[in-house]
């Protein structure tokens, strides 16, 4: 993907770049949901993003996406979605649901905890995605594979939380297509217990085209299209 110098054409050069992947890999562009990660940078980008058209954006911090998301709201009109993609710390849940349509880090049995708590308390729908420990380190975040089921079976139990999928950090070290293929088999023994559960939330910046041709739903990109961190 070529490096553009504004706003608009390094949008305009990931959303060409997200279709070409989307045609070699022989799949439907309807399926691919891209979430601008927007950390680091102001409300104002995420006006510009919305008058060029984009309508999802990610978050890894609640102190800074709270403000954020209200300062958008107060200032345009145009209906669009926040997902929280971080870590998120469980005292966070009842600020991170004043703003959030969707969880793509549920990471222990803590945050679903609480997070069935809240949402019962606001009866509040939340999409969620169980995020998967890659690595072979049990003290990583993440749900390992082999727990992924019984951790699921909780999730579907829960009246508020609506599973989606799965959704994988491809680790530095590791090959990236052989982790989006473990991401891919994860998905598939979840669609047995929850066939709606078809999202796969995977690929930023660096390798969202692999991400594409491995069968990721949502993809996470900043950098590429918000440029170098503000602040
Ligand atoms: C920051 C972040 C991204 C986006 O990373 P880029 O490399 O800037 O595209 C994606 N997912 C998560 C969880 C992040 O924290």
């Amino acid at each position: 993907m070529t490096e553009g110098t504004t706003l608009a054409e390094r949008y305009a050069g990931a959303l060409s770049a997200i279709r070409a992947a989307t045609i070699a890999a022989g799949r439907d562009h309807d399926d691919i949901t891209l979430v601008v990660v927007t950390k680091n940078h102001p409300a104002s980008l995420v006006l510009e993003l919305l008058e060029l058209g984009a309508r999802d954006f990610g978050e890894n911090r609640d102190q800074e996406a709270a403000p954020k998301a209200v300062e958008v709201r107060a200032n345009s009109v145009v209906e669009h979605r926040w997902h929280f993609v971080g870590q998120l710390q469980s005292n966070k849940v009842r600020s991170m649901l004043d703003y959030s349509s969707v969880l793509h880090s549920l990471d222990r049995q803590s945050l679903l905890t609480e997070l069935i708590k809240q949402t019962e308390r606001r009866e509040q729908p939340l999409d969620v995605f169980i995020e998967l420990n890659l690595t072979d380190d049990p003290g990583r975040g993440g749900i390992r594979p082999v727990e992924l089921l019984p951790f699921a079976e909780q999730v579907l139990a829960a009246r508020w939380l609506n599973l989606k999928g799965v959704m994988g950090v491809a680790g530095l070290e590791a090959d990236p297509a052989s982790e989006f293929e473990r991401i891919r088999t994860a998905s598939q023994q979840l669609q047995r217990v929850a066939p709606e559960a078809k999202w796969i939330s995977a690929g930023m910046s660096q390798d969202f085209e692999l991400a594409i041709a491995h069968g990721a739903t949502h993809l996470r990109i900043g950098t590429a299209i918000t440029g170098k961190r503000a602040y």
